[in-house]
């Protein structure tokens, strides 16, 4: 992840993208640029079927371009692999969308937890030491058949054994260390968000704009460079939708967040430092007057 202020968080360049299904080609746009520097907010509007939703998948890795790159905190998505792309998004990217998406067996905190937890790698280093494990091995069998002595072997095992243990004890605490560093970490931004007395409720148990702080603190909980938002308060009544834009931009300025929020409410767009149209499939920028 990248706050460095010369480095643009986001980055399209000449971005092009044409579905296609069987003979059916729909070209959604071509030659887009666009350029996100950290803590800057753009919101991006724009018809119905105009491709903000197409734009922000592209952004986000989950779609792959027809045409031209996408940069996430200055790492070129095409040349990354899958796995690659996903632990970029889950570090430097943060999804809200129109609909919570919190999964409704958990707790407010666990939602919260579950991209912490997802993060970071194994301790274990685990082909590296099934390779090591068995070259050991091999290589002991051959000297005891060689010198006769089966203690090699016998050796060989009983170190594979600690080791196992060992890995087995390190993992153990380990994952016990993370899942209080998470949890801890949700909790802040949960209070953040001004749901601190909410943290053990299901999202059933929330209201609609309760459930969608949920969703903002669960975007923001690994502290990403961005967060893209599609209608991210487009399913909540004006009062509601007003206090949930209006956090969203108190924790952009708190956390230096950058926000690239699609939105139809061209009374929320102004308050963004850019607004964008998406229009025949490229990004114009709106004045003040004609927002
Ligand atoms: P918006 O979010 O601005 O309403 P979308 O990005 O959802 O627009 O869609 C842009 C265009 O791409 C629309 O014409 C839509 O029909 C088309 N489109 C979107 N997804 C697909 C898809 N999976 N296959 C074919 N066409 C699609």
């Amino acid at each position: 992840m990248s706050k460095n202020p010369m480095e643009s968080v986001i980055r399209a360049e000449g971005l092009g993208k044409t579905y296609a299904e069987g003979k059916m080609h729909t070209p959604v746009f071509d030659g887009l640029d666009l350029d996100v520097k950290p803590g800057e907010t753009v919101a991006i509007v724009g018809a119905s079927g105009a491709g903000k939703s197409t734009l922000l998948h592209l952004l986000g890795g989950l779609d792959i371009p027809t045409a031209g790159e996408v940069y996430v905190a200055g790492h070129r998505m095409s040349a990354l692999s899958d796995t690659e792309r996903g632990r970029l998004r889950n570090r430097s990217l943060g999804f809200v969308y129109q609909f919570h998406h919190l999964l409704p067996e958990f707790t407010a905190l666990e939602n919260v937890m579950m991209p912490v937890m997802l993060d970071e790698k194994s301790p274990v280093p685990g082909r590296r030491w099934v390779a090591t494990s068995i070259a050991t091995v091999c290589f002991a069998t051959l000297a005891s058949v060689r010198t006769g002595h089966w203690i090699f072997l016998w050796l060989a095992l009983g170190l594979w054994l600690a080791g196992l243990l060992g890995m087995g004890v390190i993992s153990y605490w380990s994952g016990r260390k993370k899942v209080v560093a998470a949890r801890q970490r949700a909790t802040e931004i949960l209070e953040a968000v001004g749901l601190g007395h909410r943290v053990h409720h299901k999202p059933g148990e929330l209201s609609g704009g309760e459930r969608q702080r949920a969703a903002v603190a669960r975007a923001l909980v690994n502290n990403p460079a961005c967060i893209l938002g599609d209608e991210p308060t487009g399913n909540l009544d004006d009062k509601t939708a007003g206090t949930v834009f209006e956090l969203m931009l108190a924790l952009n300025r708190r956390y230096q967040t950058s926000l690239v929020l699609v939105t139809h409410d061209r009374s929320l767009a102004r308050k963004l430092d850019r607004v964008l149209e998406l229009r025949e499939g490229r990004l114009h920028q709106l004045e003040r007057s004609e927002v």
